[in-house]
């Protein structure tokens, strides 16, 4: 295997390896991404657990700190009587916590009856009343606890009362404070603050809420996405008040954890007097659901997020090494070509060196007595001296090209002429070489805009090889050039044919790079650089023109020079 193969093989190898690597390493992401995915929709549930207990908690707190400021201690009680003490203080509430509450009233035993007075806000004190329909579920549970009877079903209409009891010496029950939250309040301060503190980033809630009376069907108190539809599918669910319990007095506020942890307070130590308070309604339910629709939803987006990250890392490793092995190619393929191109020219230097060396050494050793053969010597020298100037030329031009000077001076340029002075040293050696040269220049022809000495050069270019590679096919070399109207408007179209072996199709595209020589030309020993047709084509494009060929193996080629015609009137009368 020759070097260069076993490079290739081996770049293959390794694209190959690469292409593996990179399979195991999408499979192994993928699994992972999923692992992460499912620890992290652990790690949420149980962080909407804590801030759920944690929210319940401040929720309790808040209520039962405002209750148990209404309480007066036995000493008020004694100095003022029951009524005063309560409005005393009523009156000293702070003003948030007194909106938490709508009505206040108290319920004292009297014989077999149970009296009411309600709180008149207006001046502070209390004022006998009778009960609002609202509050029979209360009377009927006070009834109950009076007699020692089973508590009655909570009744939904009471869902916002709070009975607090006050014991007498002989641990009897001698008054009830009750009152009535304000949902109004709860709704537009307690619950929105809570939700942002406990359930929120940056000062907003990341989850929509629903409190829900706990009645069949459930009727929602609070919804905080104000969407008007019920939360369906919540992520998680806290009680916040708990329904009355069977046992007089028995339950505090909210003491059932839906999410499945015991509850870790108690109202108890959560005020300097704690007040047995219990709802005479259903319990209260507090539902959540992710704003993303679901915690489920986020888990899935921040999955999905995380799959096309890593996949478009993955794309942009393979398109950089499929990059660098592109690169690395070309390098390798540009190396091998100017080793080739060294070769070549050097190949191309050695042999009018030789002749010349050779003539010269005839003529001084006089070997070349007579003056014909001396004026043959100088012709021979003469000859292979101008092949070599040509050749530097050659080199010299492509290097001007490569520096972006290939073309001067714009000038506009009669084609026919141009094409007579390009072939005039061809036509001249015709006659030793045999070639045939046929031409079909159109006399209409308009003038192009052109750097007259480039041009030239690059269809002298294209003739050189007609008749280089032209010879075994007969020395045929066609010249045509004729007006053509295409998109751009009118171009002048050069034609140079021949019909030597032509350009198999594979070759085709890669006869205008640089230094590129056919396998034929290679093989038969044809002189050259390789540099022509690239030349050539820089610096028909550099005119605003095309260069493309057109050839079947076999049968000849044909290159084809397209320039956009100078129309201009004043250009086409200066050199027709
Ligand atoms: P050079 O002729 O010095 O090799 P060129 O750049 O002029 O370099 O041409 C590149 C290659 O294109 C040649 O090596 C040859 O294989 C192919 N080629 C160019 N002109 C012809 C032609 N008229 N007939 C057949 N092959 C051609």
């Amino acid at each position: 295997m020759k070097p260069l193969q076993r490079r290739a093989a081996v770049s293959w190898a390794a694209v190959a390896l690469l292409a593996a690597l990179c399979g195991i390493v999408a499979v192994l992401q993928y699994r992972w991404i999923g692992e992460i995915s499912e620890a992290e929709r652990q790690r949420l549930q149980e962080q909407l657990r804590d801030r759920l207990d944690a929210l319940r908690t401040r929720f309790d707190q808040e209520i039962s700190n405002a209750c148990a400021a209404l309480q007066p201690d036995s000493r008020e009680m004694a100095q003022a009587g029951a009524e005063q003490a309560y409005a005393a203080r009523v009156a000293r509430l702070p003003r948030n916590r007194r909106a938490m509450f709508r009505r206040i009233a108290i319920a004292t035993p009297d014989g077999d009856t149970l009296n009411l007075a309600l709180l008149d806000t207006a001046h502070g004190t209390f004022v006998p009343a009778a009960w609002p329909v609202e509050w029979n579920g209360m009377r009927e549970r006070l009834f109950a606890r009076m007699e020692g009877r089973p508590l009655p079903a909570a009744s939904a209409a009471s869902y916002a009362l709070l009975e607090m009891p006050r014991f007498g010496p002989d641990r009897r029950e001698q008054n009830w404070l009750i009152v009535e939250l304000d949902t109004d309040s709860l709704r537009t301060v307690l619950l929105p603050d809570l939700l942002r503190r406990y359930l929120g980033q940056g000062g907003k809630s990341e989850y929509d809420a629903e409190v829900q009376v706990d009645t069949t069907p459930p009727t929602a108190i609070f919804e905080s996405s104000l969407t008007g539809h019920a939360l369906h599918d919540p992520d998680g669910s806290i009680q916040l008040l708990q329904g009355p319990s069977p046992e007089p007095g028995a339950a505090p506020l909210g003491v059932r954890v839906p999410l499945g942890r015991p509850p870790q307070h108690r109202l108890r130590g959560a005020t300097p007097v704690a007040p047995r308070i219990s709802p005479a309604g259903p319990g209260w339910t507090l539902l959540v659901r992710h704003k993303a629709g679901s915690l489920e939803a986020l888990v899935e987006q921040t999955r999905l997020r995380n799959l096309a990250l890593s996949a478009g890392l993955l794309l942009l490793i393979v398109a950089t090494v499929t990059a660098m092995v592109r690169i690395s190619r070309q390098a390798q393929q540009l190396a091998a070509l100017q080793i080739n191109f060294v070769a070549g020219v050097s190949h191309e230097f050695r042999t009018p060196l030789t002749v010349i060396r050779t003539a010269a050494y005839n003529l001084r050793g006089r070997l070349a007595a007579r003056p014909e053969q001396v004026e043959r010597y100088g012709n021979l020298i003469q000859h292979e001296a101008e092949k070599l100037q040509a050749l530097v030329e050659q080199v010299l031009r492509f290097a001007s090209v490569k520096a972006g000077v290939g073309v001067r001076r714009l000038e506009p340029v009669n084609v026919i002429e141009l094409l007579e002075k390009s072939l005039e040293s061809y036509e001249a050696a015709a006659g030793q070489s045999g070639t045939v040269f046929e031409k079909h220049l159109d006399a209409g022809l308009p003038p192009i805009l052109a750097d007259e000495v480039a041009l030239q050069h690059a269809l002298q270019n294209l003739v050189d090889n007609a008749v280089k590679y032209g010879a075994e096919g007969g020395n045929w070399v066609g010249i045509s050039a004729m007006p053509v109207e295409d998109s751009s408007g009118t171009a002048v179209e050069i034609r140079v044919a021949d019909r030597g072996p032509g350009i198999p199709p594979d070759e085709q595209r890669q006869i205008f790079d640089p230094f590129y020589r056919g396998r034929r030309a290679v093989t038969d020993q044809i002189h050259g650089t390789g540099l022509g047709l690239a030349l050539a084509k820089n610096i028909v494009e550099a005119h605003g023109g095309s260069l493309a060929v057109d050839s079947e193996p076999g049968r000849g080629c044909e290159f084809i020079v397209r320039l956009p015609a100078q129309i201009d009137a004043e250009a086409a009368t200066l050199r027709t």
